[in-house]
This record gives structure tokens, C-alpha cells and sequence, in this order.
């Protein structure tokens, strides 16, 4: 089995309007990212990315720039959370709410008072914890895997992702 890991930062805010102590306001982290993937076994002869698991070039361009397209710089939130609301405007929320259902204001627009201020919010059905968090880009960068497109996308997984939002804790997903 042979393991890679690239890590990568990106700023946002969120909140956790449950959470018993300071973590209710909004507030913001540099967050640190590494993902981490593994192979059975590498192609030594033939391929681009001969004798790599992947090539860290195309997780760059690839995962991490669509993690940093819908996440850098913006809000993050849970979508029951009323400020969700606020930013974004009323809309019908049937059964999706999602990221890619209205990742960016540009997309999906804001509430008529924020119309022309650089609003981007990232919409998470669960608390946007550190946790859920590594979770959500799991899956981002699964769907990147599993696209056809993706170099080495059959013999590649994603072993986990870990979200690190202090300088002394982090959480782990390993779907
Ligand atoms: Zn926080």
C-alpha cells in the first residue's frame, strides 16, 4: 500500500449556534487541510504519473482549487442556522441544501440588503464543525476521484481527510 499526503489552507468563518461557549458567535480560523490518499500500487512504466500515487500537481489544480473556489474566504454555516437566512434571503429549501445547490452568491444570489457586497457562504446540512467539515470535503474530493476525467480516478482512494482549526486540535474522516 503506498500513501501520499497534501495539505493546504484556506480562511473562513462559521459558528456553531448550539455550542455551549464562545464557539455560538461567529468567529473565523485559518483552516489547514491535508488530504491523504492511497494505492495498492503505483504504474512504474507507462502512465504520467508513472511511480506516483497521484501526481500532487493535479490535486492541486483539481480537489483543492474547487475546496478553495467554494470555501476560501467565505461563511460557512449550518442551514438551519437563522443567519443562513440572512445572508442568503428566503428560499425554498425542499430537500436541498447542499454546497452545490448555492455555494456562491453569484450562483444563487443574497438577500436583497447584502445585493453588491462580497457575500459567499457555504451551506452544511449538519453543524460546521471541524469534523463535519473533513466530511464535507470528503466527499468533494471523492466526486473529484471518481470523475472520469481524474487521473489515476480507478486505483486511487481517499485514505482521509483532516481539518486542523487550531494550532493544537484536529479532526479526521475516513469514509
Ligand atoms: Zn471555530
Amino acid at each position: 500500500m503506498f500513501k501520499i499526503a497534501k495539505s493546504f489552507r484556506f480562511d473562513a468563518a462559521h459558528r456553531l449556534p448550539l455550542h455551549k461557549g464562545k464557539c455560538k458567535a461567529l468567529h473565523g480560523h485559518t483552516y489547514e487541510v491535508v488530504l491523504e490518499f492511497a494505492a495498492e500500487d503505483v504504474d512504474q512504466k507507462m502512465a504520467p504519473t508513472c511511480g506516483m500515487v497521484l501526481d500532487y500537481g493535479d490535486i492541486k489544480t483539481g480537489p483543492i482549487a474547487m475546496i478553495m473556489k467554494y470555501m476560501d474566504h467565505a461563511t460557512i454555516l449550518q442551514e438551519s442556522d437563522p443567519l443562513t437566512e440572512v445572508l442568503l434571503g428566503p428560499r425554498p429549501r425542499a430537500g436541498h441544501c447542499g454546497p452545490n445547490e448555492y455555494p456562491l452568491r453569484e450562483e444563487h444570489g443574497v438577500a436583497p440588503a447584502l445585493v453588491g457586497l462580497p457575500v459567499k457562504v457555504y451551506v452544511l446540512m449538519d453543524p460546521p464543525t471541524a469534523e463535519n467539515l473533513a466530511k464535507e470535503i470528503h466527499g468533494l474530493v471523492r466526486a473529484w476521484l471518481r470523475d472520469d476525467n481524474s487521473p489515476r480516478g480507478g486505483y486511487v482512494h481517499l485514505a482521509k481527510v483532516k481539518v486542523k482549526e487550531t494550532a493544537d486540535t484536529h479532526a479526521e474522516y475516513a469514509g
